[in-house]
């Protein structure tokens, strides 16, 4: 199993989600967990192999690539740490196809395991210095990508999660999952402070290359914001905005699920619009229209 050592006992297993394992005094903190048994199991295999004891998680979010499969809490009896929010709906995993339908009962196609996880039971963290046995690192608040997103920081090395997607993941997917795009914005700005970054997607980044990818992803959401804003020049539903972004950037949506996912960054950008006084939403003959103000 490939497993990059970044020094000072900082350890990334690569893969659709990166995860993270921070190494101290023979004890382990994994960072995230991913999407199903799978990863999880070959985290702590390596783990065992090297010689370290597990000691706790710390899950960046409640998105069911980082969290899932419940293997540390369920079959190792892991602690598993995260922000009160994303915590509650890690023991909730119901919430997250809710909230992508409206609030209403979720059909079938939103309940895939890419978007319903299987329930786990999370301790509270706050960002600040945290102290798991022999690690001590630093969580970080990174809001945007998910409401209440944080990022893990030890030495030189920030693990931030969905705060940043490269530029590789973009091209794959043109209109990456966006809460509020103004906090996305705002941690953004911490992430580029950073000597090396590991994102949760894509190729681990040093030195400069951290600044360009911020700096494209930057340029990417605030291209989101600006299309919307150009598109209710002539008044839209969110569902016609989703469709005239997807054809501007090239994205191919092939799903309910890709559907939803994107018509929530399509509702942040109309958002943050929103509140500069430059898009409302109206109600004309029974239609949910988006215009300027
Ligand atoms: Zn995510």
């Amino acid at each position: 199993m490939e497993v990059r050592h970044l020094g000072s006992g900082v350890h990334v297993l690569p893969g659709p989600v990166n995860l993270g394992a921070i190494a101290r005094e023979g004890e382990v903190a994994f960072v995230d967990a991913g999407l199903d048994d799978s990863p999880a199991r070959k985290l702590w295999r390596w783990a065992e192999e090297a010689g370290f004891s597990p000691r706790a998680a710390i899950l960046t979010h409640a998105h069911a690539d980082h969290f899932g499969g419940a293997y540390l809490w369920e079959n190792r009896g892991l602690p598993l740490h995260a922000s009160p929010l994303e915590g509650a709906m890690m023991e909730h995993p119901f919430l997250e196809p809710l909230f992508l339908f409206s609030g209403a009962a979720p059909p079938q196609k939103l309940c895939s395991k890419f978007t319903l996880a299987k329930s786990c039971r999370v301790q509270n963290l706050e960002p600040g210095i945290i102290q798991l046995g022999p690690v001590s690192v630093e969580v970080v608040a990174l809001p945007g990508h998910a409401p209440a997103q944080i990022g893990v920081r030890f030495q030189e090395v920030l693990f931030c999660a969905d705060a940043l997607f490269p530029e590789e993941i973009l091209r794959k997917h043109p209109i990456p999952f966006c809460h509020d795009l103004d906090q996305a914005l705002a941690s953004l700005k911490v992430v580029e402070e950073a000597e090396q970054v590991v994102p949760g997607h894509g190729p681990i980044l040093t030195g400069e290359r951290v600044r360009a990818a911020c700096a494209f992803f930057r340029g990417h959401l605030q291209k989101i914001r600006d299309i919307v804003h150009r598109e209710i020049a002539v008044p839209k539903t969110g569902e016609e905005l989703v469709h005239r972004v997807a054809e501007e950037l090239g994205a191919s949506l092939t799903d309910l699920t890709d559907f939803v996912l994107a018509l929530t960054t399509i509702h942040a950008a109309l958002t943050s619009l929103a509140r500069e006084g430059l898009a409302e939403g109206v109600v004309e003959k029974n239609r949910l229209l988006w215009r300027r103000q």
